[in-house]
Order: C-alpha cells, then structure tokens, then sequence
C-alpha cells in the first residue's frame, strides 16, 4: 500500500531542490505534475540566478500543497518576495490541476453527478482514490 507514493521517493530523494524539503508525499499520480514543476524551477533559478527549493509538499483538502523557499539566506534579502511570488503563480496552476488529475493512474478526471452533487472522478478509481487518501491528508 505505501507504494502509491513510491515513486517521489525514488526520484527526488536526491535531488538539490528537495534537500531542504521537510516532507514530499505525493502520490504516484501526481508525479507528473511535480516533474513539470521541477523542470520549470529549474530553468527559473539558472534564469534569474537564485536558489529556491521545495520546504514541503502534502496533500490538503485534497489537492497538491506545495511550499517552497529561499535555499540562500541572504537571497530573500536581496530580492524580497519577487521571486516567491512569481513562482507561486506557477505552483497555484500546478495545484489547481491537481484537483482534475486521478492520483492513483495521472488520468484527467471525468465530471459526475453523484447524490446531486458535480464531482471530478475517475471512472477507475473512483472508490480507490477517495478513501484512501483523504485518511493520509495530515
Ligand atoms: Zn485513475
């Protein structure tokens, strides 16, 4: 069962802009989102030479969270929250496609009306991806 967040684990635990993160439980589905994210920080910190990296990833209200910060001290000094606040523009798209996006197998979700109420599911993993992961939200 804790396979379902097997594959951050594997391919970030070295990584430098995970060195400072705290906690980085993502499920399988939602790699993919952290691999984009990952790659445009990348190009972002060479691009306005800086270095910002992830403090923590979780799931909250069930949708991705993430928080990231200044690797170097002075930096934040130096360029107040510019830089902070460009790349949680980023990470607000990032979050919000989450919410469409099955954690267990990455398919966009399907819209339903389930007791009247207009849910994003998916057709697969309806059951699965409900249960399961709210219990792990904190
Ligand atoms: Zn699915």
């Amino acid at each position: 069962m804790k396979d379902r967040f097997k594959k951050i684990e594997e391919k970030y635990i070295d990584h430098p802009l995970f060195s400072k993160c705290i906690g980085a439980r993502v499920p399988n589905g939602w790699v993919d989102l952290i691999d984009e994210l990952v790659i445009w920080l990348d190009t972002y910190n060479v691009d306005n030479r800086t270095l910002i990296g992830f403090a923590q990833i979780k799931i909250k209200f069930d949708m991705l969270t993430i928080y990231v910060e200044h690797y170097i001290d002075d930096d934040y000094l130096k360029y107040g929250g510019v830089h902070l606040s460009n790349i949680r523009k980023k990470i607000s798209d990032i979050c919000n496609r989450s919410r469409l996006t099955c954690k267990v197998c990455a398919k966009e979700k399907t819209e339903l009306v389930i007791d009247s109420v207009v849910k994003f599911v998916c057709l697969d993993h309806m059951h699965d991806e409900t249960t399961w992961f709210t219990v792990r939200e904190n």
